[in-house]
């Protein structure tokens, strides 16, 4: 095969992880944010890790790997940045880039979401009107002559202009009817300008990942796109390098054809998630354009099957003629390298692909694809999970109001209960008890009487300060997740197999491979311990199945409503058990419910179908007189409002301080009939409420719900505060809510 000039590699990837193979950004970022280490220490780290990406990129067998993929705390941030998109409030601040991310003493952060259905999370932008738009950072184009220094041509990889707008809120005071993307034209004059820039540069190829078309967009949305893309790829090509508009995480839909035709050179296919493009008609219309074909999934851990993925490969290139092979996303959502992994069983290991497991399966494809005969594959292939079985419908529980009395004759709550949502400060010595155990420094016996003792601090702490729902803190717990999946079978815990969740936060995603079973009861000897210190009610503390299998690595050769049962039917085994044991409360949290909602709103009914079917199993086996909780967070609750009601719980807690319990103001809070605790405190803040703070916010909420169904609680977990700040801000809750229980 001989290159054309200009083509696009024939493997790549769409993005790399940037946390460190050993998380060295997360250590250097601390380090920085301690005030142990300077700005330029932090941009020698970066840099050192961008240099071992793109060697160790190049030694697996990939020419011109991207660039730009690294970020110093979120991609989306940096276009903000780069755009000069940066509200007024943060620009006295020391350091601009961080106080967006994380706030100053005086401002608070940007928000941060979810980015689409992973578990990652971005800072969300503001535009308006008044945002001057202009190319205030010149990273792309940094990174770029820093890979040349090293003898390595890239591809910057940039976040594409629609995206970007969809994904920006209005600030604050923008007009009725404003949204950012009709700021469009501005933001294209900094693209344009940008690209031609890279041009100057001597940069071939440009990559701009538009993730949002994969999600239903408005005529107008697509409309965008038309002008987006006509404008960019309208420039000369002396003035712009080749462009590659990258979609994931689904189908392009009815953004398929606006993308083919406009003057861009190369698009990108998830053909993982997005699998029945290969059955499209209107495929042809992208012949003359390179079709960069993501066979190797970016979002699982699990070995391609290259066969089926060459014949899916094989299949494009008759249709539309030039196609190179590439993951399906970026690599960010999956661990560096399996060759970290020493502990894992061989027979696990064998089925398993990490980052450069999955660049070497790119790489490979690619050979083999240029060795295939010609022959063309006319049906297009399929590659489906196997269906899934009839599950057996969830028993009922009675009618909510029946059991609502049942609790109320047993648990004698006062007006407005007070709570918390289950953790306590995770001290630096249960995390160091932990670390001896793992080690084999400390006996479990001993690991167990320090549990103990933490449980205990807990538990009479919330005693003094007066809460009526105790809990026993999850001092055993390492991660909510990750402690279910240690004790359960059909797991895999790996050692290195970091993450990044956002900015310097990683997680460890179990890998579920196996048939998911309960061995043994797993929190119901903490559970009782905590009950037998005090005689007010202690919440059991249970992780759901739909967010145990939401934050792992799942199996993909068994139906996913198969998992769900097996995970859901391990978490009511639980349930009874901690019934059986004396526990009257059981909180069984569901904080990823919204997160998994399928991008397209087509597949949203099936899907809060059975993740509420999974859910409903896990805990019918209650008894009228067991009262059980939900808790969702980082979830916009009232779009799921309708899902919430489903899942039967007898009282859900939910994230709102941070928006002034806005959720309440949805139309669709009206009918809900059950209990509900809108956090009167935000914990990711060390900022302790005030008792007027928290007095007025409980305020707004009983204008809306009426008193008998109200529980007041925190936003979250407590996990990452200190006890100093726990104690405080609890304490003017309990105040507060005295001072309105006095008044009722
Ligand atoms: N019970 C968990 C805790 O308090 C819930 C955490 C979460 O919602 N993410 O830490
Ligand atoms: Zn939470």
């Amino acid at each position: 095969m001989t290159a054309r000039p200009n083509a696009f590699p024939a493997a790549t990837i769409l993005g790399y992880p940037r946390i460190g193979p050993r998380r060295e950004l997360k250590r250097a970022l601390e380090s920085y944010w301690n005030g142990r280490s300077t700005r330029d220490d932090l941009s020698a780290a970066g840099r050192r890790l961008r240099e071992a990406t793109w060697r160790r990129l190049t030694e697996l067998g990939l020419t011109a790997p991207p660039s730009n993929t690294f970020s110093l705390y979120d991609h989306v941030l940096d276009t903000a940045f780069m755009l000069d998109a940066v509200p007024a409030r943060y620009r006295t601040a020391d350091d601009v880039y961080f106080a967006m991310a994380r706030g100053t003493a005086d401002v608070a952060p940007l928000p941060m979401t979810k980015w689409f259905d992973t578990n990652y999370h971005y800072i969300v932008p503001e535009v308006g009107p008044e945002t001057v738009f202009r190319l205030a950072d010149d990273k792309p184009l940094r990174e770029v002559a820093e890979a040349r220094e090293l003898g390595i041509s890239t591809r910057p990889v940039l976040l594409g202009p629609i995206t970007f707008l969809l994904l920006s809120q209005a600030s604050a005071g923008s007009p009725d009817g404003f949204t950012p993307l009709h700021r469009l034209n501005d933001v294209l004059d900094v693209y344009a300008e940008l690209l031609t820039a890279l041009a100057a540069e001597g940069v071939d190829w440009v990559q701009l990942d538009e993730p949002a078309l994969v999600a239903d967009r408005s005529d107008e949305e697509l409309a965008a796109v038309r002008v987006a893309y006509e404008r960019l790829g309208g420039l000369s090509l002396a003035d712009r390098p080749r462009l590659f508009v990258s979609s994931y995480f689904g189908e392009l839909g009815a953004a398929l054809p606006v993308l083919a035709g406009c003057p861009v050179e190369a698009i990108g296919l998830d053909l993982d998630r997005g699998h029945d493009v290969l059955a499209r008609h209107d495929l042809g219309s992208l012949a003359g354009k390179t079709v960069v074909a993501g066979v190797v999934p970016g979002r699982n851990v699990w070995r391609t099957h290259l066969n089926g993925a060459l014949e899916a490969l094989r299949f494009l290139r008759g249709k539309v003629g030039d196609v190179t092979v590439s993951t399906s996303c970026s690599l960010l959502h999956v661990p560096y390298d399996l060759d970290a992994e020493t502990d894992l069983d061989p027979a696990l290991r064998e089925r398993l692909a990490f980052a450069d497991q999955k660049v070497g399966e790119v790489v490979e494809l690619a050979r083999l694809l240029a060795a295939a005969p010609d022959a063309v594959v006319t049906a297009p292939p399929v590659r489906r999970r196997p269906p899934a079985p009839e599950a057996a419908p969830p028993a009922e529980r009675s009618p909510h109001a029946v059991r609502a009395a049942a609790q109320a004759a047993h648990l004698r709550l006062p007006p407005l209960p007070v709570t918390t949502i289950g953790s306590f400060p995770q001290t630096g010595d249960i995390r160091a008890a932990r670390a001896a155990l793992a080690a084999g420094e400390i006996t479990a016996d001993r690991y167990e009487e320090l549990v103990k003792a933490e449980i205990e601090r807990a538990v009479r702490l919330q005693e003094r300060l007066g809460l009526d729902v105790l809990v026993h803190g999850e001092p055993e717990r390492n991660d909510m997740v990750q402690y279910f999946a240690e004790h359960l079978d059909g797991f895999a815990i790996t050692r290195h197999g970091w993450v990044q969740s956002y900015g310097s936060r990683c997680t460890r995603p179990p890998i579920l491979h196996g048939d998911v079973a309960r061995p043994a009861p797993i929190t119901v000897g903490w559970a009782r311990y905590a009950q037998s210190l005090t005689d007010r009610p202690v919440k059991g503390m249970l992780t759901g199945p739909v967010t145990i299998v939401a934050w792992s690595f799942v199996r993909e050769d068994r139906p996913l409503a198969a998992v769900f049962d097996q995970v859901a039917d391990a978490i009511r085994a639980e349930v009874a058990d901690l019934q059986t044991a004396g526990v009257s409360i059981i909180q069984v949290d569901e904080p990823a419910l919204r997160e998994l909602l399928p991008l397209r709103r087509a597949d949203q009914a099936a899907y809060l179908s059975w993740a509420v079917g999974a859910y409903r199993r896990a805990t019918s086996v209650a008894a009228d007189r067991t009262q059980i909780h939900t808790h969702l967070c980082y979830s916009d609750a009232a779009e799921v409002l309708t899902a919430i009601d489903a899942l039967d719980a007898d009282v859900t807690t939910i994230e709102s301080a941070r928006s002034n319990a806005r959720v309440l103001d949805d139309p669709a809070m009206a009918g809900f009939g059950r209990g509900l605790g809108p956090g009167v405190y935000d914990i990711h803040s060390p900022r302790v409420p005030s008792v007027a703070e928290i007095t007025e916010l409980v305020e707004t909420i009983l204008k809306v719900l009426p008193a008998e169904q109200v529980w007041i609680n925190p936003d979250c977990g407590l996990k990452t505060r200190t006890y100093e700040q726990v104690e405080a801000a609890l304490a003017n809750v309990v105040t507060a809510t005295a001072g309105i229980r006095g008044r009722e």
